[in-house]
């Protein structure tokens, strides 16, 4: 007798589309069947005409708690993270109040926010100058990667110079952790933005003119030389030009461990939603041209990506479109950068990719479960459908017609990017250890259901 049989629906891998039952018993995967084969089980899941993928892992997402809760909080965030079928957040170590830069923040980070999570969640750890010291202890309670920056940042979370970055990758490199990046150059970005206000140029094409291609690739490049360097295991975050993921391609043929993400915006939305629609749509890296959105697909096929992200990155609106502590906002480089995204990735990323472009749905399971699992090392327990893994599964309706509206958004703030879009093919359940956390879109789940999970390797 099982606990849950998941029976008749399309199960997707990473290496196929198999018609077949899911048998779960204590929250793990206990068997994948062929069709047909039906053993008893308490609860009885059909899945005829859907697709089963197993549960999808955001690489990257801002939930800003402790200490920014008017922007997101653990409650709203993971909330629409179910909502929208991530059932696993690598939540982000910045915009917390502490910074999330050592061993002792790491478990105060867990007894603030673990009470309010619908979903699982890993830290990366925080990764600035002050705090190499630090990385072994953050990296023994678990974190599942180190976050920097190669480009300008809030005040409270300092950028490392590539002096520093190698530096730090060299200490890293000794206990196996990864290092991340946000990979735009800090002196480029600095100087075009500079630029663009003595030329007056305050206006949205003013600001894709700041950050430049250039900037992402000369960053990236640097950060997989000291990689090369070190031997440091290095995550390239939200990679928005196919130049850019060629390049790390290039790097991971020659045998290095350089994984790399993508975001669903960087796959669905363009530099022409800036110009007509501004500040809802300003993000770092910027948004880029249609011809570039397309081409980046290639490399979400091909493998290069270990992540579609949401790099959910909320603000109030007034954040967005009015005032900062009491300042107005003046100009486009002020108005606060980032995407909301964590509740609608998945749908974007199945229409964009399976419905659109027609591609199989076995690469999203790559790139969106089986990859960041394995590049954060929790694959094993997260990431596929196997026998021993968490019954961790996203049972989507392809022919299910979605229209995104600020209502449905779990959101503390309601405000995004992808409100208005329409596509078809909708995660109607999500699921995580056997239970039903998410149904059409409205959680179901219980508020602190959610674990923290700790690296495994
Ligand atoms: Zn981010």
């Amino acid at each position: 007798m099982y606990d849950v049989l998941v029976k008749n629906g399309r199960i997707v891998t990473a290496d196929a589309v198999t018609k077949g039952n899911i048998a779960i018993r204590d929250g793990r995967i206990a068997a994948v069947l062929a069709a047909g084969i039906e053993p008893e089980a308490e609860t009885v899941i059909d899945a005829a005409g859907k697709y089963v993928f197993p549960g999808a892992i955001d690489t990257h997402a801002h939930l800003n708690d402790p200490g920014y809760e008017w922007r997101e909080d653990y409650e709203h965030g993971t909330a629409a993270a179910a909502a929208g079928g991530y059932t696993t957040v690598v939540d982000m170590p910045l915009q917390n109040e502490p910074a999330l830069t050592n061993a002792e923040l790491f478990d105060r980070k867990v007894e603030a926010v673990d009470a309010n999570a619908y979903v699982d969640y890993c830290f990366w750890g925080g990764l600035v100058p002050d705090n190499f010291d630090d990385l072994k202890g953050l990296y023994d309670k678990g974190c599942v990667a180190f976050k920097s920056f190669i480009g300008p940042v809030s005040p409270d979370y300092s950028p490392l110079s590539y002096g520093q970055a190698y530096e730090a990758m060299q200490r890293i490199r000794e206990f196996g952790g990864r290092a991340g990046f946000h990979c735009e150059d800090f002196s480029m970005i600095k100087w075009q933005e500079q630029r663009m206000i003595k030329e007056g140029r305050l206006d949205w094409q003013g600001f894709l003119d700041s950050r430049p291609v250039l900037a992402e690739m000369i960053a990236t490049v640097n950060i997989i030389e000291i990689a090369k360097a070190t031997g440091c295991k290095a995550h390239i975050c939200h990679v928005s030009s196919p130049d850019v993921a060629q390049k790390i391609k290039e790097a991971q043929q020659e045998g290095y461990d350089i994984t790399a993400e993508t975001c669903a915006h960087y796959l669905s939305l363009t530099d022409k939603d800036v110009i007509e629609n501004g500040a809802l749509f300003k993000c770092a890296p910027p948004l880029r041209s249609q011809e570039e959105v397309d081409r980046l697909w290639s490399y979400v096929e091909d493998g290069t990506f270990s992540g579609i992200a949401s790099d959910h990155s909320p603000c109030s609106y007034d954040e967005k479109f009015n005032e900062i502590l009491g300042n107005k906002i003046t100009n486009v480089f002020e108005a606060w950068g980032g995407i909301s995204g964590i509740q609608s990735c998945f749908q974007v990323a199945f229409y964009e990719g399976c419905v659109k472009r027609n591609i199989c749905p076995s690469v999203l399971a790559n790139a969106m479960a089986v990859q960041p699992a394995k590049a954060f090392g929790i694959y094993g327990r997260k990431g596929d459908i196997r026998p021993g893994f968490d019954a961790d599964l996203v049972i989507v309706d392809p022919e299910k017609e979605w229209e995104i509206t600020s209502d449905s958004l779990y959101y503390v703030n309601k405000i995004s990017a992808f409100v208005g879009r329409k596509g078809k093919g909708f995660p109607v359940i999500t699921m995580i250890r056997g239970r039903v956390v998410a149904e059409d879109g409205r959680v179901t789940g219980e508020k602190g259901y959610g674990s923290l999970i700790r690296r495994l390797d």
